[in-house]
Parts: structure tokens; sequence; C-alpha cells
């Protein structure tokens, strides 16, 4: 079955087809660092280093690129809260976001790119859209994209160039705009701002959309095949760069396919930064382990948002655990494997993967196969699916897999006695074993063993 994505452009499911046979240009909106990312950030690229990993289990050549937005309102804001240089804070926090990501067993992204090592391509493409007559100046002040020369804006999230006026940021806010929407593609720095050299004023910084089509065009050119990010980028962000990147290069479409990933809400609110609900990610890794984070992730749909609970990360740690455990007992199993079950399982999985990455039934046909294993039983092929499946999810752990050969051989004794009856002894290498941390469960398949937490 061919691989199938929901593209947020012609709002179906389409079946993914990138420019250029097996390669796969794909960009994903990065961070902001001003501040340690939270779990809602870390829900989308989790769910995206899943779909990059599947796309390349599948044979597919990602490149990954991901931007690094390290000049910002936000970034020179809290630079001066702090009193510190901007360029250093957004450094840290980057250094902080990659430690994170590092926990998280994010590791698809071919390259970050950063805003301000890509100055000279953003003021190019502004030059592009002020000759072309979609950027205009406004004295003392900057750059902005005239929203009324590209009436295509709002293609992507259904909306108006009206109703980006209730989206403009600080940087995009000036009287003297054309329309109320018109966002900022270069802005003159104010005395106390960081500045980077420019034809226009003494000295600017780019606006918040021009980095990524500056970004990707520079590694992708004009078009590419995957555009990403979180839902909340879809307007103005996503469609500010489509106008800037359709505009200046006359090609279209920008992007081929634009995916986005669901909110991760507590209380049905979404988790932001700006509503102070959010939990780090450093602060979520004390409490529980990164595979169940991950776990809790993907087992919502990308694009469904998900309710962060103790209650439901309880039950991921739950459903996970059982996961490892099947993997534990068939790792060094001499029992015979159940092909047929195998094969099916497989072709499962990748049905449901193929129908826009879905995770959760995916999960499912794996909890059914584990089901079925501990009745039909399951050996080495069984342990090298669960291997194969875990290179997409990356969930599972396989270090306490490992028994050392001295308990191996008392379970086998403890089999022994129970076989021929003598259940004192079977009963004591049980008290023996459970003192080591081992603890058994006899089922009519035969015994399993699991270590105490
Ligand atoms: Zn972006």
């Amino acid at each position: 079955m061919p691989l199938k994505v929901f593209n947020t452009l012609s709002k179906k499911k389409e079946t993914f087809k990138p420019s250029k046979g097996k390669n796969v240009k794909l960009f994903i909106c990065g961070i902001t660092p001003y501040d340690f990312a939270h779990i809602g950030h870390a829900k989308s690229y989790v769910q995206f280093d899943v779909i990059i990993k599947y796309l390349r289990y599948g044979g597919y050549d990602v490149f990954y690129l991901q931007n690094v937005t390290d000049i910002d309102d936000k970034i020179i804001e809290r630079a001066k809260e702090r009193n510190e240089k901007p360029i250093e804070l957004a450094r840290n926090f980057e250094k902080e976001y990659l430690k994170d990501m590092n926990s998280l067993g994010v590791d698809s992204v071919t390259k970050f790119a950063r805003a301000t090592e890509h100055i000279a391509e953003i003021q190019k493409q502004v030059k592009t859209l002020k000759d072309k007559g979609y950027g205009y100046i406004i004295e003392n002040d900057g750059i902005y994209f005239n929203l009324s020369k590209f009436p295509e804006y709002g293609k992507l999230s259904g909306r108006t160039s009206e109703a980006a006026e209730d989206a403009v940021t600080r940087i995009d806010d000036s009287i003297k705009k054309i329309n109320k929407g018109d966002f900022c593609l270069w802005k003159k720095s104010k005395p106390d701002e960081p500045s980077w050299h420019d034809p226009w004023f003494n000295g600017g910084r780019p606006g918040w959309h021009i980095e990524d089509t500056a970004i990707s065009e520079k590694y992708f050119g004009p078009q590419y095949d995957v555009h990403g990010g979180a839902r909340d980028l879809v307007f103005p962000h996503h469609e500010a760069e489509i106008a800037q990147m359709e505009a200046s290069s006359g090609k279209k479409p920008f992007v081929k396919y634009w995916l986005h990933t669901g909110f991760l809400n507590v209380k049905g609110q979404k988790m932001a930064k700006s509503l102070g609900n959010f939990v780090t990610i450093r602060d979520a890794l004390k409490k529980y382990d990164s595979k169940v984070l991950r776990f809790f992730y993907i087992s919502a749909h990308y694009r469904s948002p998900i309710d962060y609970s103790a209650e439901l990360l309880e039950q991921s740690k739950n459903s996970l655990e059982r996961l490892n455990d099947f993997v534990r007992n068939v790792k060094d199993s001499n029992e015979k494997d159940n092909n047929k079950l195998i094969e099916r399982t497989k072709k499962e999985f990748l049905k449901y993967m193929d129908d826009d990455f879905d995770t959760p039934k995916a999960l499912a046909v794996i909890f059914d196969f584990v089901k079925d294993s501990y009745k039909k039983g399951g050996g080495k092929k069984s342990y090298e699916l669960m291997l194969e499946f875990d290179k997409i999810f990356n969930v599972l752990t396989f270090e306490e897999g490992e028994l050392d050969k001295e308990l191996q051989k008392l379970i086998k004794e403890r089999e022994e006695a129970r076989k021929n009856k003598d259940f004192a002894k079977a009963d004591k290498i049980r008290e023996d074993l459970r003192k080591k941390g081992i603890t058994l469960e006899d089922t009519k398949e035969g015994v399993r063993w699991k270590k105490l937490k």
C-alpha cells in the first residue's frame, strides 16, 4: 500500500510522492531559544522524529532541516530582563534544547540552521520581494510585505488577510502599514538591539517569517517536499512563508505537503509559555523515563490533541512495561516462532503507519501480537520483529533484558523441580530469585520472569 499523508494545504489524505523519487526535502520549524522547551514542544518533535524514522525505514532518503530562531523579540526582552546578551541567551537555551532532544531520543535532524548565520540569504530574499513590488519600506521602521499584492494569502489556513490583523506580533506592528495584516520582513534595529548592516536602514534585523524561507531556499531551492510544525504555526507563520516564497520565486507550490501536529493540552487548554501552564521537558523527565514520554506521545495520532495528565502517563508507563516484559522474555527464548502471526503483524503495522502515520493503531497491532505470542509462543524472530518496530518508535528498553547466566540456570532448575513435583525446592528457588530482584510468573506456556523495580 502506498504511503498516504494528510496535507493541510488540500485538507485531504494524499499519496506521498516526493518530487525526486525517494529523496525527501523536509523542513520543521525549530525553537526560539529564550527559555527551556516544554513538553508541548517535545510532543511535536517526538512525533516528527517518528514520522522521519518511518520514512527512512521505508527507504526514503530524508534531509531533515530545522531552523533555530536565535534572533527574536522574545529573546531580546528576556536578555534585557536577565542583563545578558541576546545571542548568549539564545546559545545557552539552544544547548539546553539539544540536551532535551538527546534525552528524548530525537536524533533524526540532518541539519540545524541558525537565523543569525543566514543574514545574507535573508537580506537577499527581502531585496527580491522589494524589487518585485511585494515589499515596501516604511521610513525609520522596516520593510513590510504587502498582503494586497498576494491574493492567495490564506490558502493554507482558510483564513483571510483581514484575519491576519489580529495575528500581528510586536515586530509586525506599525501604524503606517498599507494593510493591517502586513508583516515585517526586515526591521530597523533600535540602538540597544542586535543589528546587522543593511542597505536600507542604519542596521536592522530579520522579521519572524523570513528566516524559514531564506534558509529553506538556500538548502532546498524555491520548492520542496514537506514542511511541518505544530498546528498554531499554520497561521500566520506558514501562511506568511507561502506568500514570501511564492511571491519571490514565482513558483508554486512552495511546499507540496504540509504536516501539522496537534496540541498538548492541560485540562483541555493548550500548553503554552504565554499561558503559564507549562511543564518543561527537564521537569517531566525527573518524573518519567524518556521512553515513557515518547510512548505517551505516540499513543495518540500526531494530528490529534493529547491531554497531559498523571493518569495517562502512568498508563503509558504500564503499557510500555508490558512490551518490555515481552521483549525480555522472548530475547533468549528457544521457543518456536509463529511465522504466520509475525507476517500478519508486520503487514498490519505497515498498513496503519502508511495511513498517515497512525501510530495508535500500529501500537495496538503490537499489543495484539504480544498477547497472541504469549498464547502461541514466540522466540528469536518475535524478538527481532520488536527490534524492527523499535527502529521507528524508539520506546523499548533492552538493557534489562539480559539476565545473567547464573539466574537463568536457577530458573531452569526450578522448572525441572516443578516438573518433578519437588515443590519445596521450586518454592525455595523462587524465593531466592525474589531476593535477587526477579519475580516469576507461571503461565500455561511456561515461566516468565520480570525484574522487580
Ligand atoms: Zn518557522
